[in-house]
């Protein structure tokens, strides 16, 4: 009778941006089922935690080897997906996954280990304390569409190794992306089950945040829709982390590299065609070097190659959507409506896919932090350039932004880099580079003010997704001094101890004298406790 009353949920279908060609398309489910998933995948998740880590950590190599042997499909795969140029969805996709894998694999076992708390307070010197990272249960990963492979198999991966379950929503534009992440780890052997994917829009997200059994939700998305998931787990004392939008800044200082500057602003700026997190949003130049920085960047950004993402040597490829090149185009128009300069860039044709979105790399000047382009997240192949008079300006205006992802420093002097960089907001600041440790699993991803909460790479995205439990050992010789009953000893005891311990050096002996007589009736209570249990 259920059955026939059920609802049906559509096939959700992918096409590609270039083409507009349907490439596939993936079941659905309703939000009402969501938990039923998350319900499937906890009973699966103990017996994938029994597993030591040593174990877990093979099993995450072969799926490294699953992800390389299938390397030429998934790649191609994505390119026509999300519209990623073929040498990045290598470069910004796989290869970090792999990486990711091998990385997880060495390290975790000795990060997730039980750690021995050494105890100095001498009051305290018979326990025995470690820390236990036990896992969480069942993990709820919620994944963009600008990443569909690198930010969600990373989180996945690193869940699984702490000897968790996951329930992955992938986007609604890459669902074929998504899919083959569940079944990289179901063909590298993890059990059947441990791993599900749930597709749909927002409601089927939604209904992963709120399914009882998900212990904790890692976010990737816009910050309105992050808010609404932090808030969601916020209610139900559920833990999350977000990663959110970003705005990155990067700072061009007097003495730096200029050409692999340029370079690393092309990169960094339009890699993904702007579609990053992290990309390069700002530019802030100081006047020494501002005009032939921006003579270089404009003209490579002319040189980049827009066109089909299959094609080796495209570097731009299409924007995912229709609707997100709008967003571009508004916030270009806007920002040359207020007074700045397109010095190249804009709505292009490529020949063979009329109508499809291409956007040519856009360079803008003259540009104010009035302007909405200098203060809303762009997602698109736009760089505006700003020239400054001094690095103090260039560090106040990057940190004036509700966001705080990334940034970069551009200069040849180290030292003065990284004090630049720790004056900068954020969770990553690079020195002559941009976004790559992104690649990198054994750094931290995540972001300050709106950018987010929580980190997602590194020891820490493994502490994420583990319950941190400190497990002490009492050897039980006496009763602890500071249980009942309780006198007027006990008190001057531990007035003593304190000035003796942690006190003035001038004053310990003093206090030693004067606490003596307290500490003495303290110190006979216990032995007198243990002797008699001897
Ligand atoms: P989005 O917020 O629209 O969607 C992200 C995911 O959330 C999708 O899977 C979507 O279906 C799901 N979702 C939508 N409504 C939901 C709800 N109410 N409850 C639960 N889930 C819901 O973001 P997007 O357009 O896919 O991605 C672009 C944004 O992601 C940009 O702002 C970008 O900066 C950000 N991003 C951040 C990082 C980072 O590491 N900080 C990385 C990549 C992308």
């Amino acid at each position: 009778m259920e059955a026939a009353t059920r609802t049906e949920s559509p096939p959700l279908e992918s096409f590609n941006p270039t083409s507009g060609a349907l490439l596939g398309s993936v079941p659905t489910v309703q939000p009402e089922e969501v938990a039923g998933i998350v319900d499937d995948v906890a009973e699966v998740q103990p017996f994938w935690a029994q597993l030591p880590l040593a174990d877990r950590a093979r099993y995450m190599r072969r799926a490294a080897q699953v992800i390389i042997d299938d390397l030429e499909q998934l790649g191609e795969l994505m390119a026509r997906e999300q519209g990623k140029p073929r040498n990045e969805c290598y470069t910004m996709e796989l290869i970090p996954t792999i990486d990711a894998l091998h990385w997880i694999a060495d390290a975790g076992p000795d990060i997730l280990a039980p750690e021995r708390i050494p105890y100095p307070q001498v009051f305290w010197k018979a326990k025995r304390s470690r820390f236990s990272y036990e896992p969480l249960g069942v993990v709820g990963v919620i994944a963009p569409w600008n990443y569909p492979w690198s930010i969600p198999f990373g989180e996945v991966a690193l869940a699984l190794m702490c000897g968790n379950g996951v329930v992955l929503k992938p986007a609604s534009l890459t669902p074929l992306i998504g899919e083959r992440i569940r079944w990289v780890f179901e063909r590298a052997g993890f059990p059947l089950g441990l791993v599900r994917t749930v597709h749909g829009g927002g409601a089927v997200g939604g209904a992963l945040v709120e399914a009882e059994r998900c212990a904790k939700i890692f976010f990737t998305g816009s910050v309105e829709v992050g808010r609404s998931v932090g808030v969601a787990c916020a209610e139900r004392l559920k833990g999350c982390v977000l990663e959110l939008g970003g705005k990155d800044p990067m700072l061009v200082l007097a003495d730096a590299p200029l050409e692999n500057t340029v370079a690393g602003c092309l990169w960094g700026g339009f890699a993904n065609a702007g579609q990053t997190c992290s990309g390069i949003e700002r530019a802030y130049v100081v006047d020494e070097v501002a005009e032939p920085f921006i003579e270089g960047v404009v003209r490579g950004a002319q040189a980049l190659r827009v066109g089909d993402p299959l094609a080796w040597d495209t570097e731009i490829g299409p924007m995912v959507s229709r609707e997100q090149f709008e967003i571009v185009a508004e916030l270009v128009h806007d920002a040359v409506a207020a007074g700045a300069e397109l010095r190249c860039g804009g709505p292009v044709e490529v020949s063979g896919f009329e109508g499809a979105p291409f956007y040519a790399p856009a360079v803008l000047t003259g540009v104010t932090h009035e302007m909405r382009i200098m203060r809303e997240e762009i997602f698109g192949p736009v760089v505006p350039i700003m020239t400054v008079a001094s690095e103090e300006e260039a560090i106040g205006l990057a940190n004036d932004s509700r966001f705080a992802l990334s940034a970069s420093v551009w200069t040849l002097d180290r030292a003065r880099g990284e004090r630049i960089a720790e004056r900068l907001d954020g969770g990553s600041v690079w020195v002559n580079d941009h976004s790559y440790s992104h690649g990198a699993m054994q750094c931290t991803w995540g972001g300050e003010k709106e950018s987010g909460v929580g980190r997602s790479h590194g020891k820490f995205g493994f502490y994420e997704c583990v319950n941190i439990k400190h497990i002490g050992w009492e050897p039980s010789w006496a009763k602890q001094f500071w249980w009942h009953p309780y006198d007027r000893s006990l008190g001057q005891a531990m007035e003593s101890s304190a000035r003796v311990l942690y006190g003035r050096d001038d004053d310990k002996l003093g206090a030693l004298r004067k606490g003596a007589p307290a500490l003495g009736r303290v110190g006979r209570r216990l032995v007198k406790d243990a002797l008699r249990r001897l």
